[in-house]
């Protein structure tokens, strides 16, 4: 009976070893953004009673396949108008109770089928730790929001370009390999900065360190925050060098 229990182990940890091997070997993939300028023209701040009464048309351009937040679906849009590759993607926003503000990853029980139908979910956090509490999505400036939210869209676009396989190296790499992850979130505020919201994005990164009710949680964990997450001064960097901020030198 032992020696049959052992040897069903070791059969267990052969697979289990030959499928880990097969993921992390085979497909390839990249935690660094595909890089490319936007054609929107960024701004310092969004108008958002502009916008608001906006809101029909961006929905209709920008509201297909996805399921928006009551409360939040003027800020998705935004986040979403500045990712038009994703136009026809499914995005499905849900509200929960979850300790991360915000997190997205694609809906395995859709990726069994068509490409076309693959879902990404984004998960928004309605209630965290007391610690996490300031930065939920709820608690954020308008401008702040719609950052985070690009981020997210980031993340689903990145995952766009790979299959099945590549997908499953990618959730592996990302939760044992710190420096994987780190590379990856920080392209992902990249490529935010890229699609011309790098002014909100600065407005997000600003908050989450210095306003009262964040700098106690921000203090906590400084490491963790600046080395996955562009610091403002990171994205100043990053604006300087796009021509559409206008912020070089003349000469
Ligand atoms: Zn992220």
């Amino acid at each position: 009976m032992v020696k049959k229990i052992l040897r069903f182990l070791l059969f267990l940890l052969l697979a289990l070893v030959l499928f880990f091997g097969a993921v992390l070997i085979f497909p390839k993939i990249e935690p660094k953004q595909k890089l490319e300028v936007s054609k929107i023209m960024p701004v310092r701040q969004l108008d958002s009673l502009y916008w608001a009464m906006q809101i029909e048309t961006l929905r209709k351009e920008f509201g297909n396949n996805k399921t928006l937040l009551p409360g939040y679906e003027l800020q998705t849009l935004l986040a979403l108008r500045h990712f038009p590759e994703l136009k026809d993607v499914r995005v499905n926003f849900v509200y929960k109770k979850a300790v991360i503000p915000l997190s997205s990853r694609p809906n395995l029980f859709t990726m069994f089928g068509k490409r076309e139908n693959w879902e990404f979910r984004v998960i928004v956090s309605n209630k965290s730790l007391d610690s996490m509490e300031p930065i939920l999505l709820k608690n954020l400036p308008f401008d702040a929001q719609v950052a985070i939210l690009a981020h997210e869209l980031g993340h689903a676009k990145h995952y766009q370009q790979y299959g099945f396989w590549q997908l499953l190296k990618f959730g592996l790499m990302y939760a044992i390999n710190s420096e994987f992850r780190a590379i990856h979130e920080r392209s992902t505020d990249e490529i935010v900065i890229y699609h011309s919201l790098g002014w909100q994005l600065f407005e997000y990164a600003k908050y989450v360190r210095t306003d009262p009710s964040t700098i106690e949680g921000y203090e906590a964990s400084k490491d963790f925050l600046d080395k996955n997450y562009m610091t403002p001064a990171d994205i100043m960097e990053v604006m300087n060098n796009i021509n559409a901020y206008g912020l070089a030198a003349p000469f």
